[in-house]
């Protein structure tokens, strides 16, 4: 398998380390509120990796990490507590908001068909680990404790600072930051722990060499991934946006710990979703949408699935409600002609499988990989039941369910408008009936009277 390293910088031979296990780890949500639809597709960009690695025969151990304390609002070490601000806006415990968020993030994972990971692993659940990494930091010369107490990395004394993200340190120390920690020796060092907490009700705390306080962000993951798949493994996973801070920052921890290098031997970052007008999706803000949103507006999770692998992850994607009505067409489209296949048993085409294959195989070439989906399902020359076969395989990672029925959600909203239209034909009010049902359009829903009574289904 051919996947591109954000270490080099090129498509690379994929060789596990065993090749019994491929080892992944793919940083996973801040539970602090809900996914939005941008942090999905680095989701469902990693649930494909994952499936191609089965697919390819690989057995994998898939570790994902729920970062429920210690991420500031900034991937630096500036702003507020991300859970602290989640609890505020919400009244209630940093702990129930952890809780309800891990919660709604299980929900759109099973929604998009993602894959479980067989680990998932939450921070506050291995703060000794952490502590013992800073510990390990500390001894190895590469922590120290500032004057405010809180304990530090030190970017000089580590070689290697930024390799990943091709940081020059000159730029970056004479880079503008918004704010500086004037406990710093550098504006590059992070802190790993913190006795200090600029927010002085800090709730999350625990016990450690230096103090009563809790772990700074970074040190969750390089601390995590280690304890389930060892000082050197496979993959680590995350958005670009992770390249220049948070993955520079584990690399130095977890290199600086054990002395090993590569800790990881490849990393594979996901592009960013965007809006039209190439705004940022945000988690606060008018920008932030989510896909119970994307549900109420009368869309099934898959068709966002399928629009996510027209692109390939390496390439911005564009949101539009238009391209998602596309996908949404073609979604359909195609499960209608796997429903026509019949149920009858075939065997997969080995020609297709081999070319699907070589498409996954290319960096996870999924929009390619659909075009040989399309190709073989209008392919005169293979049965049926063949094509079943082969579709089904397919789908192990496309995960589109496309042999199952089209299922979709209707949102309350149409609910309740069907509910009244409903009433108003009992009642023989045509006029109010037919201005429910423009209603109901304007929703993306079309009534059909039948026999036993009226439904409604997206258009
Ligand atoms: P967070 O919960 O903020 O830690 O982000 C979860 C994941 O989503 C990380 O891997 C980020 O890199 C990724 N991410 C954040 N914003 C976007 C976006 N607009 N498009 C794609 N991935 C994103
Ligand atoms: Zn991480």
């Amino acid at each position: 398998m051919q996947l591109y390293n954000t270490l080099t910088r090129q498509k690379e031979e994929f060789k596990p380390v065993d090749p019994s296990e491929v080892k992944l780890y793919t940083c996973g949500p801040t539970v602090y509120n809900y996914a939005h639809i941008g942090n999905l597709r680095t989701y469902v960009f990693e649930d494909i990796l994952r499936r191609a690695l089965e697919f390819e025969g690989y057995l994998v151990n898939h570790v994902m990490n729920i970062t429920d304390v210690g991420h500031l609002t900034s991937d630096a070490d500036e702003g507020e507590d991300k859970m602290a601000k989640g609890a505020k806006r919400e009244g209630k415990t940093v702990w129930e908001i952890a809780e309800y968020y891990t919660d709604a993030f299980m929900r759109d994972m099973e929604r998009l068909n993602l894959v479980e990971p067989h680990i998932k692993c939450k921070a506050t659940d291995h703060i000794q680990e952490m502590i013992d990494q800073v510990k390990a930091l500390e001894e190895n010369g590469y922590a120290y404790v500032a004057e405010n107490g809180n304990v530090y990395f030190d970017t000089a004394a580590f070689k290697d600072y930024g390799a990943m993200a091709q940081l020059d340190k000159q730029n970056l120390e004479a880079g503008a930051r918004i704010e500086v920690d004037d406990n710093k020796r550098s504006p590059n060092d992070f802190a790993l722990w913190f006795v200090t907490s600029k927010h002085g009700d800090q709730d999350m705390q625990w016990d450690s060499p230096w103090g009563r306080g809790f772990p700074g962000w970074h040190i969750e993951c390089s601390a995590m991934s280690t304890r389930y798949l060892g000082e050197q493994f496979d993959i680590h996973c995350g958005g670009i946006d992770h390249i220049p801070v948070h993955h520079t920052n584990e690399i130095a921890q977890a290199e600086g710990a054990t002395g090993k290098s590569p800790w990881v031997n490849t990393w594979l970052h996901g592009n960013f979703l965007v809006l039209e007008d190439d705004a940022k999706m945000a988690k606060s803000g008018e920008n932030f949408l989510t896909l119970q949103a994307l549900i109420d507006k009368g869309y099934d999770p898959l068709e966002y699935r399928y629009f996510i692998l027209n692109a390939h992850y390496r390439k911005e994607l564009r949101f539009s409600f238009d391209n998602l009505d596309a996908a949404k067409t073609a979604l359909r489209k195609l499960k209608t002609k796997v429903a026509k296949l019949g149920d009858k048993e075939g065997t997969e085409n080995a020609k297709y499988i081999e070319e699907f294959s070589a498409a996954v195989s290319d960096d996870l070439n999924m929009p390619q990989a659909l075009a040989i989906t399309w190709n073989l399902i209008d392919d005169d020359k293979v049965s049926d039941e063949d094509k079943l076969a082969t579709i089904k395989k397919f789908d192990t990672v496309l995960g589109l369910k496309l042999d199952e029925e089209i299922h979709f959600e209707i949102p309350a909203e149409v609910q309740e408008l069907l509910i009244e239209r409903n009433k108003a034909r009992e009642d023989k009010d045509w006029a109010k009936s037919d201005e429910l049902r423009d209603k109901i359009d304007e929703l993306g829903f079309e009534v059909h009277d039948l026999s036993g009574g009226s439904e409604v289904r997206p258009k």
